[in-house]
């Protein structure tokens, strides 16, 4: 039986609430193989437990290990050589990233994300992106082996789209309006990306059978999005999601033009079609809803379906600010994503619950403002609810599984720092993901004085540094070439939208 006393000055115990953390000072926590026993003051369980080792020096902040709920890939498409844009057009120019192994680019973005304080994440990889030949049964093996590696938890899916692969309308008819010899280019790989929903649902329970047994993995379906996805398709996800009991990660009207399709399609909002469908419910976690309107929040909140906000991404690829504020008002279960883009173009959570911290603070005295509970709530307990691990990560209580981070309080509280500021508060204006020091996942170290244990980073960093050397491939600079040709088409297609009406949730300023 393996077993550690934690120890910090401060330890942030049980759940938050809107307005407080329970904080004890100088606290600790008793594990025993992977399961909290006893969460309290250090000298008391000192005096109490003979633990095989104590963890901590009584300096730092010991908080519950974070969620990242919505991510992709690894090396970032910046890195790889996208720039940001709209969502739209960023898509096109996403396509000519370098290949990466799957393996490498999932343990370097694993180890990133640990030296963050992140000890689960939602990975949603995108099986429509798969070129001729792909195994994709391989390509999940590599992403899940990868986490199982690292030692994160992980919520896997392969997102898949059936329709509107291009740009929100039907492929034809797209393709038709294409000059004949791109057209002939992108149908070629359209075809190579085609996959069966019978297919598609295979690869689901096959990853299952494989991964779904280990403690620390789930596995999830994921249709892309709602104009990406046939009825016939999202009623398939939906029937297995409750023949498996599988969560569902979905994106959903991330930016305006995917609300607008629902508006011009259905004459209602995607949300609102899912639910002529009986889409929503409690299994299901959707990406962004940036654009959901008043009655689609009370749908979330009803149903019980749930937010993962990632407002890097979103103010990167100018998708909007997501109606966080009204959300949480209503009721519905918002957690925290970095989706491959956070602002400082890594996969630091703390820099990322910082901007959410900030960009809902409403305008006037009375404009509402998540205070740094809340979102410390929706980095950890939200998250673990989204990724289907609620009872067993998200707090530091007893009976939860022991993911810790240990972070360190120098740069926070040195040289001076008001004796009353609220521990929480601390983590929240000045914490930084280099401040995380050592990481648990299930009472088993994983970094420790940011070393990982496990896997060596400096070969990771190195042997993905060799690979990218090489010159591009004549596959690679094909996918440029397509992409610089077909960028200006998708310009002008969405030039084409009529604008939004109606009001913003939020009114920044006004002339
Ligand atoms: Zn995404």
């Amino acid at each position: 039986m393996a077993s550690s006393l934690i120890r910090g000055k401060y330890l942030l115990a049980g759940v938050p609430s809107e307005d407080s953390t329970e904080v004890i000072s100088d606290g600790a926590l008793y594990q025993e193989d992977g399961v909290i026993v006893e969460v309290g003051r250090f000298d008391d369980l000192k005096r109490r437990r003979s633990p095989d080792e104590v963890i901590g020096s009584g300096r730092q902040l010991v908080m519950p290990g974070l969620v990242n709920a919505h991510h992709h890939i690894g090396l970032t498409p910046f890195q790889l050589g996208s720039p940001d844009l709209a969502l739209e057009p960023w898509i096109v120019v996403r396509s000519m990233n370098r290949d990466v192994d799957n393996y490498l680019d999932t343990l370097y973005c694993a180890i990133q994300m640990i030296e963050s304080g992140i000890t689960t994440v939602m990975h949603n990889h995108a099986a429509w992106r798969k070129g001729k030949g792909t195994d994709l049964h391989e390509m999940g093996r590599e992403v899940l082996t990868a986490y199982r590696d690292s030692g994160m938890r992980v919520a896997f899916s392969f997102s898949h789209r059936d329709q509107n692969r291009v740009v929100y309308q039907e492929d034809e008819r797209f393709l038709a309006s294409l000059p004949p010899d791109l057209a002939a280019v992108m149908s070629e790989r359209l075809k190579d990306s085609e996959l069966s929903t019978g297919d598609y649902l295979g690869l689901f329970s096959d990853l299952k059978g494989e991964f779904g047994g280990d403690p620390r993995a789930r596995v999830f379906l994921s249709p892309g999005n709602v104009q990406w996805c046939s009825d016939t398709f999202l009623e398939a996800v939906k029937e297995a999601a409750a023949r498996h009991n599988a969560g569902i990660h979905i994106h959903l009207q991330e930016s305006f033009y995917q609300k607008r399709y629902g508006l011009t399609r259905w004459g209602k909002t995607p949300l609102a079609h899912l639910q002529d469908l009986g889409f929503p419910g409690p299994e299901v976690s959707c990406a962004h809803g940036v654009w959901l309107t008043g009655p689609d929040i009370r749908l979330m909140a009803e149903t019980g379906a749930m937010v993962c906000h990632n407002a890097s991404s979103n103010l990167r690829l100018k998708s909007g600010v997501a109606p966080v504020n009204p959300m949480t008002a209503a009721g519905v279960t918002v957690a925290l994503g970095i989706d491959e883009a956070g602002l400082n173009d890594d996969n630091d959570m703390l820099q990322e619950m910082r901007l959410v911290h900030k960009l809902h603070r409403e305008p006037g005295v009375d404009g509402p403002a998540p205070t740094s509970h809340q979102v410390l709530r929706m980095a950890t307990l939200n998250g673990a609810k989204a990724t289907f691990f609620a009872d067993q990560v998200g707090a530091l209580e007893e009976g939860r599984r022991a993911d810790v981070v240990l972070v360190n309080l120098e740069h926070i509280e040195e040289p001076y720092l008001h004796p009353d500021t609220n521990a929480v508060d601390a983590l929240l204006y000045r914490g930084r993901g280099l401040d995380v020091d050592t990481v648990l996942v299930d009472g088993e170290t994983v970094m420790r004085d940011r070393r990982m244990t496990r896997v060596n980073k400096s070969e990771v960093w190195a042997d993905l540094k060799a690979r990218l050397s090489r010159d591009l491939t004549p596959g690679e600079l094909e996918r440029i070439d397509a992409a610089q040709r077909l960028l200006p088409h998708v310009q002008r297609f969405y030039r084409q939208w009529p604008g939004e009406p109606g009001p913003s949730h939020y009114l920044y300023n006004q002339a």
